[in-house]
Parts: structure tokens; sequence; C-alpha cells
């Protein structure tokens, strides 16, 4: 029989009842029982749910309070020696401290930093990395997932366990103050982790899931022999457990044979992210081995099509024979919402292309029957999926002629300004008459409980258009006002009118569409609700023009006009999957190029394009880079080449990592670029010098994730730095991102500093 199984979970419950739960703890609502208790019923509830839709064995030990790779450390005993930790177990506080931090007494006395969090493969989930130091000594911490095995089996469900592996933990870990390779730290965690597996055993389990995703990334050269160490260690340790190694969100290629030679149960494939890998495997899976086939996409919200996934799984069957074959979705579902029935106000039309976690779960479990029991046990919800399919296909709501042949006849004119930048400077110079080291901010001023109450209150329809327009013209004349009176150049208009600045373009644009419910985890207990690209991007009107033209109507000095970019509007979207993300970006990026030229026509001198998440979007595989740095870079020019030469087009990006991609940023060919810079007191710089960056540079004096108001000297020494590394002429001065997170009392202060040490700094410069 071929058994329907499911990876993972999301955990966050239905209607974000773990959010809920975990910060009620956090403020002191609720107290440790009563969370336990509300985790139990998320977990339960999934687990029913699962069962219900079909699956013959569900995921145990994927939930978790805050992060599995945290689970991870706390079950290994990996916690960092800052949180003083010495008992028998982890408890929860130390868990949350290592998550969050602990906040100390108000003067930083006590006050313990947070574990670093980074980013999941490339999804938009946040783990925290396990740290690694010196002196550091493994034990069981945490009988988590033994305890969750238990409480399933106890509602009569026989689950399978869920353990990250530990060659990928490793890998993922971070080696801390000179501490050890991770990899060479393996012989001291499998002991834990052959500890873990004979209790899961004497608990009742028979087969356990172990993620080794880093399977499908390049891994440096030790890992394959560790691999193997591990395997081995773990199969001789535990003979009766079946285990199941699982790779997920790309293919194994080169690891493949690693893979295949594991001394293992079975081995699960993503096959939704390149099926080259099924096809390297027939003929050569080994007589012990189970195939896992993640068919069902677990990183999207569309629905599979069942009789293309049977075309891929039924020839498995008859190599393999229906025993040694599973169904499953490509990887956790984690990364999707959890329950389409919820989307009450969704359009039917829309509904019937799509499926979230619950529905997935569904998918899979047919797939399974139709492989057990042919095609025609299942013909009804075969049919009724193949029906959807061909309508989404030829769906009028899906394409759009005018743009696919707008998006087909984009040539080289369309990727280049009209000079370049050394002979456009001059002229940006001359039209917009700025000081040296001007000074700007990244967008977004403080949003403040008024903003976000009259905001709300409007999308519930309780405030007409006309009285929120008119609020929003009186935020804006306050944001320029202080800006006039701090003494910035280049002002904003902040951003009042945006919840977010994806959700806000999207919600423009035609071939996006929003859920209410589509909520997924993306760090702890904070969840964001992407938008969906279901069909070709237009834009029907300006979507910026009216209110940024307002704020420059109030002023003489310059207005930044302020957009999202169109790799960052793809890569925080769920995205279309009957094309390549490169076809969607470059009709994105059409439609921004439009609202650019708007915006020019309506005024504007300087244009911003943020692209925050220009970074994240690299694959995971080195030899797919170039591929994707061609196509984000070519989409980000589309956007933004279309303007005059005096026009200055900035862009912008949260992080300082920029040693791999400075080619490519410098190939967007924006004037000026503002980036973070200010914790790492200026590091990134020295890259931008040896590679002879262009054009112009903002690194951020002022962390703004911080409460903290930096003051005049501190900023000053950071400007100086700035312009020690590179020519004066070609520097900003501006925050390290947007301020919407910061109050208004913490950003006065601070851009009037900022102001100063940008005076101060032209002064002995001369
Ligand atoms: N313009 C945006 C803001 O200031 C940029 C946000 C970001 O980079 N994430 O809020
Ligand atoms: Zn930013």
């Amino acid at each position: 029989m071929t058994l329907a199984t499911n990876l993972g979970f999301p955990r966050i419950g239905a209607r974000r009842e773990l959010k809920d739960a975990v910060e009620a703890y956090w403020s002191g609502g609720l107290d440790a029982e009563e969370l336990e208790t509300r985790a139990a019923e998320i977990r339960k509830g999934n687990w029913l749910l699962q069962r219900d839709e079909g699956l013959d064995q569900v995921p145990c030990g994927d939930f978790s309070l805050y992060d599995h790779v945290l689970d991870t450390a706390v079950m290994l005993g990996a916690v960092p020696f800052r949180y003083g930790w010495e008992a028998e177990t982890v408890d929860l506080d130390t868990y949350f401290a290592m998550a969050c931090g602990r906040a100390g007494d108000g003067n930083g006395n006590g006050a313990v930093p947070a574990m670093e969090m980074t980013k999941w493969f490339d999804t938009n989930y946040h783990f925290i990395v396990p740290e690694l130091e010196p002196g550091q000594r493994f034990r069981l911490a945490s009988t988590k997932v033994v305890d969750e095995f238990t409480e399933a089996r106890s509602l009569g469900i026989d689950a399978r366990p869920v353990l990250l592996g530990p060659v990928s933990f490793l890998l993922l870990g971070k080696s801390v103050e000179d501490g050890p390779h991770p990899l060479s730290l393996l012989d001291e965690v499998l002991p834990v982790y052959e500890d873990v597996l004979e209790r899961l055993r004497v608990a009742g389990a028979r087969r356990i899931q172990m993620d080794e995703p880093c399977l499908g990334s390049d891994l440096p050269d030790e890992a394959a022999g560790a691999y193997r160490r591990a395997y081995r260690r773990l199969t001789e340790a535990a003979p009766e457990l079946e285990l199941l190694v699982a790779s997920y969100f790309g293919e194994l290629r080169e690891n493949l044979d690693t893979a295949l030679a594991l001394p293992v149960a079975g081995l699960h494939l993503d096959v939704t992210r390149g099926g080259e890998d099924l096809h390297r495997i027939r003929g050569r899976v080994p007589d012990h081995l189970t195939l896992s086939v993640g068919v069902v996409d677990g990183r999207n919200v569309w629905r599979t099509d069942l009789a293309a996934a049977l075309d891929v799984l039924e020839p498995v069957v008859d190599e393999l024979g229906a025993d040694r074959v599973e169904v499953a979705p490509s990887c956790s579902l984690l990364h999707t919402p959890v329950d389409l029935d919820l989307e009450e106000d969704l359009d039917p039309e829309l509904r019937s292309w799509m499926a979230f976690a619950r529905q997935k779960v569904g998918e899979v479990a047919t797939l399974a029957r139709a492989l057990d029991g042919g095609r025609e046990v299942v013909e009804d919800v075969l049919t009724e999926n193949a029906r959807a399919m061909e309508a989404r296909v030829a769906s009028e709501r899906i394409h759009d002629p005018r743009v696919k042949e707008r998006a087909g006849s984009v040539d080289e004119g369309l990727l280049r300004r009209n000079r370049p930048y050394r002979d456009r400077a001059p002229l940006q110079h001359a039209a917009l008459g700025l000081p040296p080291l001007p000074t700007t901010t990244v967008g977004s001023f403080p949003q403040t409980a008024e903003i976000r109450r009259t905001r709300a209150a409007h999308r519930r329809g309780e405030l007409g258009d006309g009285p929120y327009e008119a609020f929003l013209r009186r935020q804006i004349e306050e944001v320029v006002g202080f800006q006039e009176e701090a003494g910035l150049d280049v002002l904003v208009h902040g951003e009042p009118e945006r919840s977010d600045m994806v959700e806000y373009f999207a919600e423009r644009l035609q071939g996006f569409t929003a859920t209410t419910n589509g909520w997924v985890q993306s760090y702890g207990s904070r969840c964001v609700k992407p938008p969906v690209i279901l069909g070709d991007v237009r834009r029907p009107e300006p979507m910026s023009v009216d209110l940024t033209a307002y704020a420059q109507s109030l002023t003489d000095r310059p207005v930044k006009g302020m957009l999202t970019g169109p790799v960052t509007m793809v890569q925080w979207s769920f995205v279309r999957d009957d094309q390549p993300r490169s076809e969607t970006a470059r009709q994105v990026a059409l439609a921004i190029r439009d609202e650019v030229r708007d915006l020019e026509a309506a005024g504007l001198r300087v244009i911003q394009i943020d692209e925050p998440a220009f970074r994240e979007g690299m694959p995971l595989r080195s030899a797919d880079r170039d591929a994707y740095l061609r196509w984000a870079v070519d989409a980000f020019r589309i956007a933004s080449s279309g303007v005059r030469d005096d026009t200055q087009i900035h862009t912008h990006m949260c992080y300082s990592e920029f040693n791999e991609i400075l080619d490519a940023i410098a190939e967007l060919d924006a004037d000026v670029i503002s980036l973070e810079a200010s914790r790492s007191r200026m590091e990134l710089l020295g890259a931008f010098v040896r590679f002879e960056y262009p054009s112009e540079v903002g690194p951020g004096v002022f962390d703004i994730h911080s409460p903290r108001i930096p003051p005049v000297d501190e900023m000053e020494e950071l400007i100086l730095r700035a312009a020690s590394t590179l020519p004066p002429e070609r520097l900003w001065v501006n925050p390290d991102c947007g301020l919407k997170t910061r109050t208004w009392e913490e950003v006065r202060p601070a851009l009037r500093n900022l102001v100063e040490a940008a005076e101060r700094v032209r002064r002995r410069l001369g």
C-alpha cells in the first residue's frame, strides 16, 4: 500500500491561536501550563485534521512554540553560556530568552541578547541559528519530540516523529568565539540523537523522519562523509527503527549518490523543484529504500494538477512496488496558510484553483488512493480537478494579451538609461542643488496608533474615502513639516497609507489578490499574509502619485517618491506556478516602470525603488545564481530606466552582506543606494571600494531596529569613517531602514542629530 504522509503542518493554528497564546504568555496573561494546554489543542487539531483528510501517517514533533531549529538546539542542550542555564532540562523562560533575548532591568543590567535569526533556506521563514561555542557539552535537555509522540498516541494516532537531522543542524549552526568547526561536533551530537531515538522506540515509534534539507544545497567537502557516518551510526544504534531522510527545497544533484548510499529505510525527494532527481534515480534505488515523493508543492497556494502528479508517481510505483512509495508534499506545509475553507470572501473561481495546507493534505491522500486502487477510485475528484485546471489555464483573469505582448517585446532599450551614471550625475546634481553629504530617510515615518486605527477604520468601511484622504494629507503635512524643520535635504511623504510595502501595491495591481486569513509564520509569533500573484500583472491606474505629488507641493526641497521593486514584490508574494518567476517579475517591473514615469511627470525628481528582498531571492545553488541575478537585475532596470537623466533613482536594501552580489548591485545602475551599515560600523564599505562601486551610497548611520537615540558624535564618527573609505562626493547620510516601527519621540531627536552630524562632517571636510 502506498502511504499518504506529510512532512510537517503549520503550527500557528487556523486562526493564529499560537500567536495569541505565546504573546499572552509573554505579557503575563497566561501561565506556562495554560500555554501548554493551548499548544496541545493546536497539535491535537492538526493531527485529527490531517487524519480526517486521509493521511496514513501524520507528523509529530513538527510543532514548535517558536522555531524547530531552536527546539533542536534545546533538545541537544546547545544553550549558549550567556543564558546561565544549568538545570536538567531547558525551561520555557530560557527557551524564549534564547529566541528573544532578556530585557534586563531597564538600565541594561541583566540584559542578554537573543540568538541570531536568519532565513530558512530560500523561504520567508526565519530560524534561530544554533551557536556552537568552545566547551559546549551536548546532552539531552528536552524530550519534546518523545512527549508529542506519546501525546498523539494517547489520542489514538500513530504519528511519525520529525527531527532535524544532525548534519543539517550542524551545517545551519555557526561557530562563535573561535568555537569548533560545526561538522567536527558530529560525534558529540550523535549520542544525543541516539538517546532520543531509543526513547522514541520505547515509546512505540517505528518510523522517524530525519530532515536533512542541506542535501539540496551546495555542500562542503566533508559533508558527504558526515552524512555517511551519522546515518550509519544512527541506524546501528536503532536497528528496529525505520529512518526516513527528508531532503527538500531543491534537487539533490551531486548529492544524490550520498543520499542513495545512506543505510536508511527511506528517502524523501522534493520533485516540485525540478524533477531531475526522479529521472536520475530510476533503476538505482537500492532494495532497502522506500521513496517518499514530494509532488504536492508545499511552498505555494495552488492546487496540484492531480493527473500530472499521477503521471509522475505511477512509473515510480511500477518500478518499486506500492509498498516502497509514499506520497507527500514537497516539504513541510509550514510555508502555506492553514485552511482555504476560511477564505469566505475569496471569489469562487479563484478558490477553485487554490489549496492551503489542509487541502494539500487532502490531495496527498487522493493521490495515494489513486496509486493503490487505480485512478477510477478517485475519478470524481480527478475530473473536478482537471476541470479546475483547464479553467485556470484558459481564464481571462489570468491571461491578458496586452500584458504578454508588452512583456514579450522588452528589448535592450527598455533596460537602459540614456546615459551612464557618470554623465547623469552632474545633471542630477545641478537639478537638485543638494549640499555635499545630503541627508535623507528611507521612506516610512512612525506608524502611530492613530494611523493604524484610521487605516483600519477606512478598510472596514467605517471611514469614507474623503475623510481618509484628508487624514493622510494631514499626516503628510506633519511629516514634511518636520523634515523641513529638522533640515533634511531630500524629503519623503512618510508612507502613512501603507500597512505593508508589498500589500499596498499588490492591492492596486491587476493580477494580484489578497487573502483574509492566509497567514504563514515568518518567525516566532510573527506571521505574514503574502499577496497572491495569480495572473498577468498590469497597473490599471497610478498607485502612489497623488499622495507623493501632494507632499512635493508642500515644499521646495525635493521629495523622494517611494516604490517597492519588482523582485521584492515577487519574492514576498505567492507566485503563480504556470510561468517562470522571471516572467512574473518582468510584468511587475513594467507596471512599476509606468508608476515611475508618472511620478516623474508629476514633478518628482527623486524616486526610490526598494529592493529589500533582492538578495534573499538568490537560489540555494551557486550554479543557479547567475541566471537569477540576470533576470532580477533586468527587472529592476526595466522598472527604473524610463526616466530622464536628471531624475535621480535611489534603491534601498536592508542588509549589509553585499560581497557576493556587488557586481549585480552595480548593474542595477541606480544613482544612489541606501543600505544597512550602522551595526557593522561601516565595515561593508570596504567591499564597495575594492569593487570600485560607481555611483552614490547611503550607508545607514542610525540603527532603526533599536529604540536608542544615536548621539551626534556617534553618527559623526560613522560618517567620517564612511568618508574616509568612499569619496565624500558620492556619500549620503541616512538611517539604516524605514522608521515605521519607531516612535516620534525617538525619531525627532535621532533625525535632528543625524542632520547635525552631517553638518559637522561637511564643515570638517570644508
Ligand atoms: N521604504 C520602506 C520603508 O521605509 C522600506 C522598507 C524596507 O526596506 N523593508 O518602510
Ligand atoms: Zn530596509
